[in-house]
């Protein structure tokens, strides 16, 4: 016997009934079958809603034709491919429709609709979609047995979420679990009876249940529940679009996953067929060849700690909280029967240690009257001042990773917890179920589908998605935007998906949420009239999207450095080339520092100095590992020793400058490189590594240009004047040379403090060597030393420098833990 239910979209079209009686023929072929129906999809809804319409004194007349008219366009269009009964199929819809009418109007009259008539109204639904069923079998000598759950799946209590008898469902059933019974039979889904016949609803969803009561009254050998999607997914495939179908689960799985919102399955589904061993099938009526989940007993040891995530929307955390609740024995157990008497179910408890505050989450709709029941209960203690909070917070949901694998695992929880941090998601409680195989936290429900998705990465390593908001697209931000370009393929290959969403030069801004063209955000940008503005970037960071924001800044504006603590608070990690902000006020500094820290953002700057080479990097490991640094020495400026090395081969220093200008070797203003100030600023930058407390002008500064030279002025009018210093530079280089010696650029960190100036340096020194680009570092230490640690390449240029900014950004994408 293999029981087989239709969820609403199975069963919500012409097409989609022949596919089914097509997969009941097939398993028919096999084995006896019960089939279980639900409505067609969105008429439970209808009737739901069509019933608290008429409750409000509300016209019906409209929902009641979208009723009639969407069953009989079906029956309708079956008749036209399939020879099926047509009239006697069109006056049994009529019969349900005029049983809806009368029921309506009454509801509509007494203004009242009781439990027991919305559990009756709300299954006419699955009563219409088996009548059309029915009908199509006939018509392909099928032939079904039909069943009245009314008179066979009996339950008690509520009428809206009933509780099923099995031992009675059992007994009713038996004429047809004998071998002899039909061996096709159908059944509407979603509702029972009770002892009297009267209907009662086994709640939203319910119609997998009735399979599973079923399945264990018929002792199947399988049960099967056929929906939209290939199974069980490692989490609902609607919020995280990476969340891929699972082969095996075991029924404790099945049911937390179901529990915690997993709406593929009811989450009582499991247990009548975990009872009697019976194995579910969850799988895909639109692509049936695809084997969807089995769910068993004996499902495979997982390979991983956590099988999958769910997510429980509505939500609402009570909390109950006063002094004089600590060590008070029944507290605990009056505030729970004060939930149950009321009929409120509670999702997920926890207890402050202190004893002094109980919370816990009910479904956001029964939020006031779970505060009322506990206003009422506790009365006396809240009049002597014994409870002083009873209040509730809604708009909440329940993140939760299940998985058997998780016991015992080390860790597991600590990248749950990690994860929801990443993407700025704050936890308002925390619940672990006993039995070791579900944690869940309580999260703002908007949170949701950015906090699902990037844990399931976390977990699952699929797809990351990380936005890129790129300020300043000149010679570094353009390169970055074609080396971004180049690798954005290999880098998706491997799971990272990076996106830019946001680009500004200095007059336009351009935000595209769902990434901007690679190849024309040239023209784009150009065409943009948005201005270029930070609070369109922070905003863009606040929107709450999956993704994990990065800013990168390519300008070399102080405006933007002094904005970074802003944008990181807005949740952005910060990825910069520009000095700025590292060689702006100490007092800055330590800003950025304290709010990156405060907001668990990063901050990274490697190619302040160095360009690409891992100067920063190696400073901070030698420093972490306790290394002590005495000095550091080298040639900073790739612009310089470039510029120092056309000097030696005889090019005129202006013309060197022009050479340098145009390699875009300089900074935008080359002043910044020939006064030192570029250099210093990397001094700076490398001193406070070291802890110290250093202003830029406290490092001593001699320009590469003589002290008599007028710098100052429009850029074009400096570089007219250059020239007239060529001759004299050119000899005090040729003088060197004859001494053996070369003119260097060199910065210092020492015992006495910094220190750049032009250096008259010996062939022999290490430093002569270092030209045409080069930047040389030497850290003396205390581990390396007498040999320095030497870090030396080409440090300058746009492509170096953003291949550092794009070995920064990946440095934030970390990819799956455990
Ligand atoms: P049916 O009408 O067939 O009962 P439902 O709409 O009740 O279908 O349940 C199937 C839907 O459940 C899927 O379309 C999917 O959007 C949603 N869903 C939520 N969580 C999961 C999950 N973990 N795996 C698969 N589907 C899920
Ligand atoms: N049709 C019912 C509902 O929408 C039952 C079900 O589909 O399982 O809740
Ligand atoms: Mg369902």
């Amino acid at each position: 016997m293999r029981v087989m239910k239709f969820g609403g979209t199975s069963v919500g079209g012409t097409a989609q009934l022949r596919r089914v009686v097509e997969l009941v023929e097939g398993a028919r072929r096999e084995t006896r079958v019960m089939v279980v129906a639900s409505a067609v999809s969105g008429i439970t809804n209808l009737l739901v809603e069509s019933a608290k319409l008429a409750q409000e004194g509300g016209e019906v007349d409209s929902a009641l034709s979208r009723f009639e008219q969407t069953h009989l366009t079906i029956a309708r269009e079956l008749a036209a491919g399939d020879k099926l009964a047509l009239v006697p199929l069109e006056l049994g819809l009529a019969a349900i429709s005029t049983e809806l009418r009368g029921l309506l109007q009454g509801v509509g009259l007494l203004r009242e609709c009781s439990p027991s008539v919305l559990a009756h109204l709300s299954g006419l639904g699955e009563r219409a979609s088996c009548l059309l069923l029915e009908a199509l079998m006939a018509a392909r000598k099928l032939s079904p047995h039909t069943v009245e759950p009314r008179e066979m799946l009996i339950c008690a209590g509520d009428p809206l979420q009933a509780t099923p008898r099995m031992d009675e469902i059992r007994s009713r059933f038996a004429p047809l679990r004998d071998a002899q019974g039909p061996g096709l039979m159908l059944m509407p889904g979603f509702f029972g009876g009770d002892e009297r016949g009267k209907t009662m609803s086994l709640g939203r969803g319910g119609s997998d249940y009735s399979a599973a009561l079923a399945a264990a009254a018929l002792d199947a050998e399988l049960l099967e529940i056929w929906t939209d999607v290939d199974g069980i997914y490692s989490a609902d495939p609607r919020l995280v679009p990476e969340a891929f179908p699972l082969a095996e689960v075991s029924f404790e799985e099945a049911m937390e996953l179901a529990y915690f919102g997993a709406k593929v399955l009811h989450p009582k589904t499991i247990s009548p067929a975990r009872e009697r061993g019976i194995p579910v099938r969850v799988c895909n009526s639109f692509r049936p060849e695809h084997p969807g989940t089995l769910v068993t007993d004996s499902a495979a040891p997982p390979d991983h700690p956590v099988r999958g995530l769910s997510f429980l929307k509505d939500v609402a955390l009570i909390n109950i909280a006063g002094a004089g609740l600590k060590g008070v024995p029944g507290t605990a157990a009056r505030v729970f029967a004060a939930m149950a008497r009321t009929g409120i179910s509670v999702v997920l408890i926890t207890q402050g240690s202190s004893e002094c505050s109980i919370s816990f989450c009910v479904q956001q709709s029964e939020s006031a009257a779970a505060v009322h029941a506990l206003e009422s209960e506790f009365e006396v203690e809240r009049e002597a001042g014994k409870v002083d909070t009873i209040e509730s917070q809604g708009q909440l949901a329940v993140l939760s990773i299940v998985g058997d694998g998780m016991r015992h695992r080390v860790g597991v929880a600590g990248t749950f917890f990690k994860g929801l941090a990443e993407v700025g998601c704050s936890i308002a409680a925390i619940a672990q179920g006993s039995s070791e195989r579900s944690i869940s936290a309580v999260i703002t429900e908007a949170d949701g589908p950015r906090a699902m998705g990037h844990v399931h990465h976390r977990y699952f390593g699929t797809t990351e998605v990380v936005e890129l908001l790129v300020a300043g697209v000149g010679s570094v931000g353009g390169e970055l935007m074609r080396q971004l370009r180049q690798q954005a393929p290999h880098l998706k290959a491997q799971g990272v998906d990076l996106r830019v969403c946001a680009i500004s030069n200095s007059r336009n801004g351009l935000i595209e949420a769902a990434g901007i063209s690679l190849e024309h955000w040239k023209e784009r940008l150009e065409s943009s009239h948005a201005p270029a503005s930070l609070e369109a970037f922070r905003e863009q960071a606040r929107a709450k999207r999956p993704g994990r924001p990065i800013f990168v800044d390519c300008t070399s504006s102080e405006d933007v450095a002094l904005a970074y603590p802003s944008l990181l608070a807005s949740g952005l990690h910060v990825v910069t080339a520009n000095k700025k902000a590292n060689a702006g006020r100490m007092a800055h500094w330590r800003a950025i520092r304290e709010t990156a820290s405060r907001h668990q953002r990063r901050f990274l700057y490697e190619t302040n100095v160095g360009a690409a080479l891992p100067v920063i990097d190696t400073l901070k490991n030698m420093l972490r590992t306790g290394d002590q640094v005495h000095r550091i020495d080298g040639i900073l400026s790739g612009s310089l020793s470039f510029i120092l090395g056309l000097t030696e081969q005889g090019v005129p220093l202006s013309q060197a400058v022009g050479t340098a200008m145009e390699k875009r070797f300089t900074e935008p203003d080359p002043r910044d490189d020939l006064q030192g100030t570029d250099v210093a600023r990397k001094v700076l930058i490398l001193a406070r590594e070291l802890g110290r407390e250093v202003e830029l002008e406290q490092v001593s500064l001699e320009s590469l240009l003589p002290e008599d030279f007028d710098a100052s002025g429009p850029l074009d009018a400096f570089l007219a004047r250059l020239p007239s210093i060529d001759a004299a530079f050119q000899r005090r280089v040729e003088r060197l040379r004859d001494e053996g010696q070369v003119l260097r650029y060199v910065g210092s960190v020492g015992p006495d403090g910094c220190a750049v100036g032009l250096k008259a340096v010996p062939m022999e020194n290490p430093l002569a060597a270092v030209k045409g680009g080069e930047n040389a570092l030497s850290f003396l230490s205390e581990r390396y030393s007498p040999t320095p640690l030497v870090i030396r390449g080409y440090g300058a240029g746009a492509a170096v420098t953003a291949s550092g900014v794009l070995a920064d950004v990946l440095r934030l994408v970390e990819g799956p833990l455990t």
